[in-house]
């Protein structure tokens, strides 16, 4: 058996009969990094010894009899997140040496569980771009064909997930950059309501929109992550007091009756036959299992939502990324005349292309005499944006749609061309602007290239998304197909 392909509720079930231990899935995961990351580069750091520590702690824990369903199983972390003496970079030459003395709450949070931690994910530099070719130190290439992009800013989390380098990963997503790269490359992955999972040590993109989730091989295993992940946190102040379901109980396979609508204004001018032809199939499923769906729904202020993302967004990390100024952490040119030399010299050598275009533009939006115009109109629009979501909901229990319009573009194909690159995001960008849940599962291939179908409802409806997914999956063999590596 190769340990590496398993799940982790079937890697929790051997640890728990005692048929396998931490230390051999941990030792068989590592052995799967050697073996294929030269081809998808999914890693900016693996934490060897670390992840065997954990991992003879873990098997202590089993055997003890205090273990939870993820103690002992491999897992990777995204290069945002804050992971106390493991170094931290955002895929960025900011962060290249940066080494946080903290975790972060989702971090704290595994570590509690039990996780075998193998390292940090490649991504596109502070989680700006689509593709993660907008890593500063290589980029992560799609298992399924290696001259693809996997789709980002997640797009190590992805790979390593589809690859079988890791047994589940944490990603971030903004405006999509859990679930494009999810689809990207044909695992599950979850961007669930804001404020269902802590932001805590995330290193902040832009606040309103970002989220943690997570990228799995199956919707169990989604489920279980979650359990492990969400909740309250009194250090992330839009942190939702809610208390927190247990998410396998949604995984039943029975969804007769629900009533599932279909916005029209997703299928886009550029959406390719295959991709249409895959969400067809996938309705045709859908239906079969007993759902209602109605084809007929209109999101009219979809096609703003664009828009209204890249003033806020931007404006959002203009803000965020003012402190690195090379004074108190992170990169900081030695050869500068003066306070003001060295800040801007910093700045120009410690980042990268999109990231200045992306503060050029938030800048830009919040400068005084432009603030109303861009800024505080796009607010508005996403209160509009918000609303219509809201009214849909009353009638639907949720809504499904592709994951994104193409299949994983060429490797160079869309980076001279950043509207392009922004396009790809047009399926997954309103659920950030609306703050609600989405999920992507695998749902079928147009020339051996993954498509996603996305599925999103209201607020906090995380159960009624991974009930859908659950049952989808469980009638379609798609997420069994694995990348020819
Ligand atoms: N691709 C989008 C962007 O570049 C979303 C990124 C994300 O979700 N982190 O901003």
């Amino acid at each position: 058996m190769d340990l590496f392909r398993l799940t982790v509720h079937e890697a929790a079930d051997l640890l728990r009969r005692r048929e396998v231990s931490s230390l051999e899935l941990t030792q068989a995961a590592l052995n799967r990094i050697s073996s294929v990351e030269s081809k998808v580069r999914a890693f900016v750091t693996v934490c060897e010894d670390l992840a065997l520590e954990q991992a003879k702690a873990a098997d202590q824990r089993l055997k003890d009899g205090v273990a939870t369903p993820l103690t002992g199983i491999p897992a990777l972390i995204k290069d945002n997140m804050c992971t106390d003496g493991v170094r931290t970079t955002c895929s960025s030459r900011m962060l290249e040496n940066f080494v946080p003395p903290y975790d972060a709450t989702v971090v704290e949070m595994l570590k509690a569980a039990g996780m075998v931690m193998l390292g940090k994910a490649n991504m596109d530099e502070f989680a700006m771009g689509s593709s993660n070719e907008h890593s500063a130190f290589f980029p992560t290439r799609n298992p399924w064909d290696l001259g693809r992009v996997p789709g980002g800013s997640s797009g190590g989390s992805a790979v390593a997930v589809a690859s079988d380098e890791c047994f589940y990963s944490l990603g971030s997503d903004t405006g999509g950059s859990i679930r494009q790269p999810a689809g990207f490359c044909s695992v599950v992955g979850l961007k669930p309501t804001y404020g269902r999972v802590s932001r805590f040590g995330l290193i902040a993109f832009a606040s309103s929109l970002d989220q943690i989730g997570p990228f799995t091989k199956d919707v169990t295993d989604c489920a279980l992550v979650m359990n492990a992940i969400s909740g309250y946190d009194p250090r992330d102040s839009t942190s939702l007091p809610q208390p927190v379901p247990d998410y396998t109980k949604s995984l039943v396979p029975d969804i007769k009756g629900l009533r599932l609508g279909v916005p029209r204004e997703y299928f886009v001018a550029g959406m390719q036959p295959g991709v249409k032809d895959i969400m067809d199939a996938a309705l045709a499923k859908l239906q079969e299992l007993g759902v209602e769906i109605d084809l007929d729904v209109s999101l009219p202020h979809t096609p703003y939502a664009l828009a209204v993302y890249y003033i806020i967004a931007p404006s959002e990390a203009s803000a965020n990324l003012a402190r690195y100024d090379g004074v108190k952490y992170g990169f900081s040119v030695k050869d500068a005349s003066s306070m003001w030399d060295a800040m801007e010299k910093t700045k120009q050598h410690g980042f990268g292309p999109e990231v200045k275009r992306r503060i050029m533009l938030g800048t830009y939006a919040l400068s005084s005499g432009y603030y109303d115009a861009y800024y505080l109109k796009a607010q508005k629009v996403r209160t509009l944006i918000r609303r219509e979501f809201d009214r849909a909901f009353e009638k639907y229990d949720a809504l499904v749609t592709a994951t994104s319009p193409t299949v994983p573009f060429k490797i160079g194909e869309k980076m001279d061309d950043p509207m392009q690159m922004y396009l790809s995001d047009i399926c997954t960008l309103p659920m950030n602007v609306a703050g609600i849940p989405g999920i992507s599962v695998p749902a079928g291939f147009v020339d051996g290239l993954p498509v996603g179908l996305q599925i999103v409802g209201k607020p906090l409806s995380e159960e009624t998304l991974l009930r859908v997914a659950y049952a989808f999956e469980q009638s379609t063999e798609w997420h069994k197909r694995k990348p020819p590596l």
